[in-house]
């Protein structure tokens, strides 16, 4: 499960399949080929991540691309399977996530505030991408057909908004609870 720099003279990522993945890897693209290639990216302009990182790829998430976990000393990083998907853009969308979760195994890298951010300009400066704190689908890279879809809407029976939420909560389950924060309405499912 290491990962080293040194990706030329040891084996490869091993990438975890966690369940249902198996399947549907063959229309996927490869997480680990992707994964190294972004490392040789930071390796070119001196950038060093950290040497024990293991990738997996998250089956469910799909309003979170990309996470980045610290367990002891080393880090697991979670892409989600939406971005190993062919319609997506492999640049702005899979190694744009990949290097955003790289960057958290940076020392003194795990929140979104300066040594992160001041790497992520510099990359963005060498190669163009556009690395920003957020990694979520409502920028643009995923395809609205391949987005979650809300399973609830609460209406503001005020201004109209909607508000959409993909799982439960206390706001789904008793809106009459809840108001409006742009206008102060009342709330109410009507999805
Ligand atoms: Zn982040
Ligand atoms: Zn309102």
């Amino acid at each position: 499960m290491l990962i080293s720099r040194l990706a030329n003279s040891l084996p490869g990522p091993r990438i975890i399949h966690t369940r249902q993945t198996a399947d549907l890897l063959p229309k996927m693209r490869n997480l680990e080929f992707y994964a190294l290639e972004c490392m040789s990216e930071l390796d070119a302009i001196k950038i060093k991540y950290s040497p024990n990182i293991s990738f997996v790829i998250n089956t469910r998430a799909k309003a979170r691309l990309g996470l980045c976990k610290k367990i002891g000393n080393s880090y697991v990083i979670e892409i989600s399977k939406i971005l190993l998907d062919e319609h997506i853009d492999v640049k702005h969308g899979l190694k744009n996530t990949i290097i955003h979760e790289l960057l958290h195994t940076c020392r003194g890298c795990m929140k979104h505030t300066g040594k992160w951010a001041e790497l992520a300009a510099k990359v963005n400066a060498a190669y163009g991408y556009n690395i920003k704190r957020a990694t979520n689908s409502s920028d643009g890279i995923i395809p609205p057909r391949l987005q979650a879809q809300p399973k609830y809407i609460i209406l503001c029976t005020g201004c109209q908004t909607e508000i959409t939420r993909i799982r439960r909560s206390p706001l789904v389950d008793n809106p009459q609870n809840y108001r409006c924060a742009k206008c102060g309405g009342k709330l109410e499912r009507i999805k």
